[in-house]
């Protein structure tokens, strides 16, 4: 589809069918948030398709509502803890797990960070010494792989 160019809509198949931003009111639980939500809207049905690009420009915002809703860690307080961290994002996969591009994903806002690592890195946030004793661990185990030492 032309961005620019005028369709018809598919729902009321008047011409007035184009790709602009519009306020959309989502419920989450018994939670609202208003979102600037691009996509292909109708002027004249107030109906719209959604496409994939259009997604991407709100998921993030989502998904730190729905976060919050649930008492876990938005996208950027996951970051946050993180970069406090001092862990690259593969660094931060190796340890918790979730598999390669686990944290790239939480960060996008493409994947909800689950509970129990929600409630990890809170901790670790406020407690990052803690860290070592995950480190250590997880040396122990890659070194025992290495001489194939059996555990
Ligand atoms: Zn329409």
């Amino acid at each position: 589809m032309n961005k620019s160019k005028l369709e018809y809509c598919p729902f009321c198949g008047k011409e007035a069918y184009q790709h602009q931003v519009k306020p959309l009111k989502l419920q989450y639980k018994s939670h609202s948030i208003t979102v600037n939500q691009p996509g292909y809207w109708c002027n004249k049905c107030g109906e719209g398709v959604i496409g994939g690009d259009d997604r991407k420009a709100t998921q993030k915002e989502l998904q730190a509502f729905r976060a919050k809703v649930d008492g876990l860690l938005t996208p950027d307080e996951a970051k946050t803890i993180r970069e406090k961290l001092k862990l690259t994002q593969q660094k931060a996969c190796d340890i918790f797990g979730g598999g390669i591009n686990a944290f790239s994903r939480y960060e996008r806002g493409e994947t909800p960070i689950p509970k129990p690592l929600s409630q990890l890195l809170r901790l670790l946030g406020k407690h990052p010494n803690l860290l070592i004793e995950l480190n250590n661990k997880l040396n122990r185990v890659h070194s025992n792989k290495k001489h194939k030492i059996a555990i």
